[in-house]
C-alpha cells in the first residue's frame, strides 16, 4: 500500500531530524527492559526533558508514536516531564530561574551563568503491566 506523507510533516522531519535519534533511544532502552522482563507490556515511558536541551517535546512525542509502531512499546503512552533551566550565581553559587532581561541572582544581585540544569534528557522511568493484561472492573457500578 502506498502510503503518503502529508506537507507538514515531510517540513516537520526536516527542520526536527534530531528529535528521531533519540525517540528511537527511548524504544530501544524501553524495548531492551521488555526483553529483559518477558511476559511485561510497557504502559508507561516517563522522559525528562529540559527546556534548554534542544529538544522539542511534542516531536518526541509524535516520532514516539509513529517509531513505537510494531514494536514493545505500541499503545504505550510517552510522558514528558520538563525542566526549567535555571542559572547559578557566581557569586554565591545559588541557582535560580532566570527573569526576563535578567541574569542577576535574587539572593546576592550577583552575575548568573548557565548551569547544567534545563539540558537534561533521559528516561526517568518505565512503567509496565505484568503478565497477560487484564480488564478490571473499578465494582462501583
Ligand atoms: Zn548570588
Amino acid at each position: 500500500m502506498e502510503q503518503r506523507w502529508s506537507k507538514p510533516l515531510q517540513i516537520m522531519l526536516k527542520c526536527r531530524m534530531h528529535e528521531y535519534p533519540i525517540t528511537l533511544q527511548i524504544i530501544k532502552i524501553a524495548e531492551k527492559y521488555a526483553a529483559d522482563h518477558p511476559n511485561c507490556t510497557i504502559k508507561r515511558i516517563h522522559v525528562v526533558v529540559g527546556d534548554d536541551s534542544g529538544y522539542v517535546p511534542d516531536t518526541v512525542k509524535l516520532y514516539f508514536d509513529a517509531i513505537a509502531i510494531g514494536t514493545k512499546c505500541e499503545g504505550g503512552e510517552l510522558l514528558i516531564r520538563r525542566i526549567k533551566p535555571k542559572l547559578r550565581c557566581r557569586k554565591c553559587g545559588m541557582l535560580f530561574e532566570r527573569k526576563l532581561f535578567s541574569f542577576s541572582c535574587p539572593y546576592c544581585g550577583g552575575d548568573g551563568e548557565p548551569s547544567e540544569i534545563g539540558k537534561e534528557f533521559y528516561v526517568e522511568s518505565i512503567e509496565v503491566a505484568v503478565g497477560k493484561e487484564e480488564k478490571i472492573d473499578a465494582g462501583n457500578n
